[in-house]
């Protein structure tokens, strides 16, 4: 094939790795992305995500691996001639062109007719709603609309595929949600494919069809957003999903998908994220949402009192911390103010309870000691 990629069906990530001396940085990402889906990869600082990124960018060698675009392969191929979009957290626009010049700047690189690129700029530009800017030079707007002029500059192009790397990171949290919106209702009204780079779980979760959860350079778990938030596959997801209460315990029985689990001095029962057996040393996962301040009656399954510490007003809701007895903190969201120093008795429903089998790179070998199940409270 010569020339730029116009379009494809699946694009198909095998195997890609990326090594920086001895330091794995991305290690064998798989995925298969079809045409006009939303990708979010997510995950901690230094995890991946933006050598992922370059990689498909073309901005950097892959170690090992292919990029697949239907049956062509592109991984040996200059950035230039694989035609992708990106936009990136630094705008990197021309700063002596005015907002109408900068996003001509690619299509008269093309050397696209004058008459059409007029057309599609003017597209652009009331795509991003920037109709009264279109004069203006970069310095003389705000980061939100800089960064509008980015993406108008990289989607008129017409790529077959966007890559953004954190783009509003640069943003403050006002205009963090509007550019949200705005990315979102592009991507809706373009079809575009995009692979969006973040570590903010909350902005992967409300634009990406799919996440891909990336950790030490390993994907963790690929989703959409509704199974990562409610099935997070370990704890290390459920720790990016907002899961802020991670308790150690030990599995005392499993029956079907439910798990019973010495935790915190007592017994819950929960859902297992994973294949457990009697004697499991896991770790029990709740959203702070999830925890009830007050005592439901018979149907909970994991019940514990804890002392209020910090009650923070955070607009529609509460945000608390307590200590239980054994001294962990706990974190509960409530609609209704506890004090500081009362004792409430937390509760949760079993669905609510995720059981995690302890993840492969951190774990040891289960024990099953006696010792260890009776620290737990769980009778040999
Ligand atoms: P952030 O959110 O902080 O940008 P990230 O998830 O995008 O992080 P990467 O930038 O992909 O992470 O980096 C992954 C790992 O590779 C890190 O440990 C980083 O230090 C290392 N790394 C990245 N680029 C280079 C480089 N050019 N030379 C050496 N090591 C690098």
């Amino acid at each position: 094939m010569t020339g730029r990629h116009e379009d494809f069906n699946t694009l198909r990530l095998d195997g890609l790795t990326r090594s920086f001396g001895g330091h794995t940085a991305l290690h064998g990402l798989d995925l298969q992305i079809q045409r006009g889906e939303f990708i979010a990869l997510l995950g901690p600082s230094g995890c991946g995500k933006s050598t992922a990124l370059n990689c498909i960018a073309g901005l950097l060698p892959l170690t090992a691996g292919r990029i697949m675009l239907d049956d062509h392969p592109v991984d040996q191929l200059p950035p230039e001639k694989r035609g992708f979009g990106m936009v990136f957290q630094n705008y990197a626009l021309f700063p002596h062109l005015s907002v109408r010049k900068n996003i001509a700047f690619g299509l008269q690189m093309r050397k696209v007719p004058r008459a059409e690129i007029k057309r599609r700029v003017a597209e652009a530009i009331e795509l991003v709603q920037l109709g009264p800017h279109a004069t203006k030079l970069p310095g003389q707007m705000s980061g939100g609309q800089q960064q509008r002029v980015a993406i108008a500059r990289a989607v008129v192009l017409r790529p077959p595929l966007v890559l953004m790397d954190e783009p509003l990171s640069n943003l403050d949290a006002k205009l963090r949600l509007e550019m949200r919106t705005e990315i979102r209702r592009l991507h809706q009204s373009l079809g575009l494919t995009t692979i969006y780079v973040t570590h903010d779980q909350e902005e992967a979760l409300s634009l990406a069809d799919r996440l891909v959860v990336l950790r030490h350079g390993e994907v963790q778990q690929v989703g959409t957003p509704q199974e990562l938030h409610e099935r997070p596959s370990n704890a290390h997801v459920a720790d990016f999903m907002g899961y802020r209460n991670l308790f150690d315990g030990v599995v005392e029985r499993v029956e079907g998908g439910e798990v019973s689990v010495s935790v915190l001095g007592t017994t819950a029962r929960g859902v297992a994220a994973g294949p457990l057996g009697p004697g499991d040393r896991v770790q029990v996962g709740i959203r702070p949402e999830d925890l009830t301040i007050g005592d439901p009656g018979a149907v909970a399954a994991l019940t514990v009192d804890a002392t209020v510490d910090v009650v923070e007003y955070q607009g529609r809701e509460f945000a608390v911390e307590a200590h239980l007895r054994s001294g962990e903190a706990v974190h509960v969201r409530t609609g209704a103010r506890p004090a500081t120093g009362e004792v409430v008795r937390l509760t949760a429903e079993a669905r609510r309870v995720l059981v995690f089998p302890p993840a492969a790179d951190t774990s040891e070998p289960p024990d099953r000691s006696a010792e260890t199940l009776a620290a737990a409270g769980v009778s040999t």
